[in-house]
């Protein structure tokens, strides 16, 4: 045979791959001055309406009376049409219908209509204005009460070095903000860019800790907050990328030092853990919620980071929403960007990790990462 299809088989064909195609088609006919009807519907077709479909009016399978008439239109002057509609339903789904005429057959005009689901990528859209939206947004407002200054130093303040003083200090936290968010924007685009690719190099979690508690000495000793660092037995090496750690590290202590009070203790401890539950298992009181779960693999053995606070902890509610880009618990002014768990958890995701936090209102808060270990050797 050698592959080739002979005339009926081609028809035989057609029909299967019509069949198989993910997107429901379906056959359109009518006579002039009649409702049409459904000749055919593919087996997504069928999937997506639910209905029987050969010899069904079209309006069984197209309710939208805009849909219909441009079908319709299209029937009858056997022209081409595209329409976008919407489906209502538990979940509201997005639609593109593309109808194009077919030769008549029996007096019939036939056209068919291929549907496209656009669902994912009107979603994906939102997302990306959503985030435009808000980044421009959060930059706005310190380059406002900049461009407020400034005028104040042209006008009001020009002859009065005090205020010159103090207004110049105000602006120059407003512009560290500013790159402080930039930085954050790029950092995130960085890590989401190659998220699909898992790192490879070996990382000694401990050290690192260690590296990231001596940088902050600084701004623990001037908030008079002390940090103890302990690893348990059996910790080794991860596999992972020793930068973007350094970063995930940092993020959770920073904030933990942010919100514990003067004289208070944070705590990075680095813990064992033989498999992906123990990794997950509660370490404390309190409600917990996992933000980011690694898929299972078995015999896949697990260091466990937990950065523990004494600041005044996250109300249940907000828990699901804390890895979000730009969301901060309302009422706290924290001063960051809002997007230092969002990079942590994209690290974490591109290591094939996990991240989990457990909190009570008034009693602190405990972030744990859990790394694959590496393969000894
Ligand atoms: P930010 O730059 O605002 O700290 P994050 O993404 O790191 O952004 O954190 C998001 C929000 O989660 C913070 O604004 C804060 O409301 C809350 N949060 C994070 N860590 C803690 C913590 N250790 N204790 C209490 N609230 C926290």
């Amino acid at each position: 045979m050698g592959g080739a299809i002979t005339s009926a088989g081609a028809g035989a064909a057609a029909q299967m791959i019509l069949e198989l195609l993910p997107e429901p088609v379906i056959l359109v006919r009518g006579r002039d001055g009649e409702a049409p009807e459904i000749a055919y519907g593919n087996q997504a077709a069928r999937e997506v309406f639910r209905v029987e479909l050969a010899g069904a009016p079209l309006g069984v399978a197209l309710r939208r009376p805009e849909v219909l008439e441009a079908i319709e239109e299209a029937l009858s002057t056997s022209t081409g049409v595209e329409v976008a509609f919407e489906t209502i339903g538990v979940q509201p789904r997005y639609w593109r219908a593309f109808a194009r005429p077919l030769e008549p057959v029996d007096g019939q005009r036939q056209l068919v209509v291929v549907l496209r689901d656009e669902t994912d990528a009107r979603r994906t859209e939102r997302m990306r204005a959503d985030f435009l939206a808000n980044a421009s947004h959060e930059l706005r407002t310190p380059l406002a009460s900049l461009a407020g200054f400034v005028e104040t130093l042209r006008t009001h303040a020009k002859d009065d070095a005090q205020a010159r003083e103090k207004f110049l200090g105000i602006m120059a936290q407003q512009a560290t903000r500013m790159a402080r968010l930039v930085d954050d924007l790029l950092s995130l685009s960085r890590i989401e860019l190659n998220e699909h690719i898992a790192p490879s190099g070996k990382v000694d979690l401990a050290r690192t800790v260690q590296d990231v508690a001596d940088a902050i000495r600084p701004l623990t000793e001037e908030r008079k907050v002390s940090i103890a660092t302990r690893a348990g037995p059996g910790v080794g090496s991860v596999t992972g990328d020793r930068d973007q750690l350094v970063q995930v590290i940092q993020n959770l202590v920073d904030n933990a030092v942010k919100y514990t009070p003067p004289g208070g203790r944070v705590e990075v401890a680095l813990e064992a853990a033989s498999s992906l539950e123990a990794a997950r298992a509660p370490s404390r009181q309190g409600v917990g919620l996992s933000l980011l779960s690694p898929d299972a693999a078995d015999g896949q053995g697990y260091v466990v980071l937990r950065v523990i606070d004494q600041g005044p902890g996250i109300a249940r509610q907000h828990l699901p929403r804390l890895s979000e880009r730009f969301y901060r618990v309302e009422g706290q002014k924290s001063g960051g960007t809002g997007l230092g768990l969002a990079i942590v958890k994209h690290v974490v995701n591109r290591h094939r990790g996990g991240l989990m936090v457990e909190s009570a209102e008034g009693e602190g808060a405990t972030f744990s990462v859990y790394l694959p270990l590496a393969a000894a050797g």
